[in-house]
């Protein structure tokens, strides 16, 4: 028999946390989500612009299937809440030299476009490292991602029937650019799937080379939602109100209270109190340990779950009228010199001459010339940025607009300020990251079953985001906070 009068917080409106209100609304708990902005979604967000909302967050949706499960789990149809559509390209890369490439949910395909840019050695090299991509998928896509448990995945039968060949997969060397030398003979598809280690906030140059596996997500499908991908926070938050979530915009939470090593409520900044018998952080966990939510949590999360930080970005959100060359949606403009510039983030500043991610979203509004744009350079996090706070928009703008424009795209209307979020930005949405966008840096061999799991040692104190297991992505944090509503229902019936 399940306690559905218990009383369920969910602190932070992230995906992670709108997931879980949707499964335990849906269940028949009282749910109430206590966020510290105005709206739902956290990182997931746009900002509003005369040409109507731009995204300045995800833009890449990928494992489509983990949100139709979290949808039809609350008796949904996800294509029939949002209007959602599967990327041609999944994206389209150029280098320096004039050379460009574009890639596509289609292995065949890919081995035409490779081929056509690269020449046919590359072609079967990247055969051969699509289907070792495969292999780490499916061995660690049910057994560690749509896992509860991150330390429980080695008894996994899809684990089990891979591990010969897991074995000569994720042998020496164990370092991802080290193991790209060793797939790719030209250095530009080295860099192209390097930069997926960036995806969960890491350096290809120190990073392990299981993020390899990253491509085969990506590959998997790359979808859009009409209107911009926040759109989902924003549906998941009207979908959950609908089945009896309270929302509560523009306060925060101060404090988690326990009585007998059991979570009672929670205090606000305001100095309001929510009396709870179950509480789920969807904050970064760090917070934890930097005492934010109490003195008694400080020791809660272990330091190697949350430290060392991951990536921090510059993010550009603006609409413009553009010259020079037909963009995908999703295009990368490399640098020259890939490993000076994760030196150059190491040593705290943005590389002279950045990688570039730029997506087109949508035309602005009915009659405007302008698209609208999202552009991304990644950065360090706060406490390693030696960027000063007075330079960084006018050092942003000269290496974003003057590369782009020295690489064949001219942006007429450049942005202002306030269209640049910094890492300094992430830490206000987002407190106690030390602005980083990912949680716990993916650098070490082990950080992927590091992550601390839903279910905390407070009784009914639980987990949900993207630092937390299975990690950062949108279908990560959606993972997590679908993991938190299963733990959260099943000890509510055994109490
Ligand atoms: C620029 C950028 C690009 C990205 N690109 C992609 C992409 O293309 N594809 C992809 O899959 N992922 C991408 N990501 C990552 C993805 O956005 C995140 O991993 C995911 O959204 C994190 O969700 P979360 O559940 O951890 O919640 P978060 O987004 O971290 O939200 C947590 C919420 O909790 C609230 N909160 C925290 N503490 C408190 C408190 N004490 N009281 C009240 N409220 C509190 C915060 O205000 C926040 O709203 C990107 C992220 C960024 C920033």
């Amino acid at each position: 028999m399940q306690k559905k009068n218990e009383h369920i917080i969910i602190v932070g409106a992230g995906i992670g946390g709108l997931v879980s209100a949707l499964l335990l609304s849906h269940q028949g708990f009282k749910v109430t989500v206590i966020e510290r902005n105005e709206q739902p979604g956290g990182k997931l967000r746009a900002l509003s612009s005369q040409e109507g909302p731009i995204d300045a967050g995800p833009t890449v949706l990928t494992l489509i299937d983990v949100f139709d499960e979290i949808f039809s789990k609350a008796n949904l149809n996800l294509f029939k809440e949002l209007d959602c559509y599967k990327e041609e390209i999944l994206a389209r890369h150029y280098w320096p030299d004039g050379k460009c490439l574009d890639l596509f949910s289609s292995h065949e395909k890919n081995l035409v476009s490779i081929e056509g840019v690269f020449g046919k050695k590359s072609a079967a090299e990247f055969d051969r490292f699509h289907r070792d991509c495969e292999t780490l998928f499916f061995a660690f896509n049910k057994s560690l991602l749509r896992n509860r448990e991150p330390m429980s995945f080695y008894a996994n039968t899809d684990f089990l029937k891979s591990v010969p060949r897991l074995i000569r997969i994720l042998g020496l060397p164990t370092n991802y650019w080290r193991k790209l030398e060793k797939y790719f003979s030209e250095p530009k598809l080295r860099q192209l799937f390097g930069r997926y280690a960036t995806y969960v906030g890491g350096s290809p140059f120190n990073s392990p080379s299981l993020l390899q596996l990253i491509w085969y997500v990506e590959f998997l499908g790359v979808w859009r939602i009409k209107g911009g991908l926040h759109n989902l926070a924003d549906r998941l938050k009207q979908l959950s109100t609908k089945k009896g979530v309270e929302f509560i915009f523009n306060k925060s939470v101060k404090k988690i209270n326990i009585k007998e090593n059991k979570v009672c409520s929670v205090d606000l900044h305001d100095g309001q109190k929510y009396k709870a018998g179950v509480i789920l952080f969807n904050g970064d966990p760090r917070n934890f340990r930097e005492g934010n939510l109490g003195e008694n949590f400080k020791s809660l999360i272990k330091g190697k779950a949350t430290e060392p930080r991951s990536l921090s970005a510059y993010v550009w959100s603006f609409a413009s009228e553009t010259k020079g060359l037909e963009l995908a949606h999703h295009n990368v403009f490399f640098s020259k010199n890939y490993k000076g510039e994760f030196d150059s983030i190491l040593a705290g500043q943005i590389a002279e001459d950045p990688t570039l991610y730029v997506c087109q979203q949508e035309e602005g509004l009915k009659n405007s010339s302008k698209n609208r744009f999202e552009i991304i350079i990644n950065a360090p996090p706060l406490s390693q940025n030696q960027i000063s706070l007075t330079k960084e928009y006018d050092l942003c703008k000269e290496r974003t607009f003057q590369k782009l424009d020295k690489m064949g795209i001219n942006f007429k209307n450049q942005p202002n300020l306030s269209d640049l979020t910094t890492p300094q930005t992430f830490e206000k949405l987002a407190p106690g990251g030390d602005g980083s966008i990912y949680g716990l840096s993916p650098q070490r061999l082990f950080s992927t079953f590091q992550r601390p799991s839903g279910k905390t040692r407070v009784k009914g104190l639980y987990l949900a985001g993207g630092g937390v297991h299975p990690g950062p992505g949108l279908p990560m944090a959606a993972l997590s906070g679908k993991h938190a509503a299963e733990m959260i229902q099943r000890d509510l019936a055994l109490t």
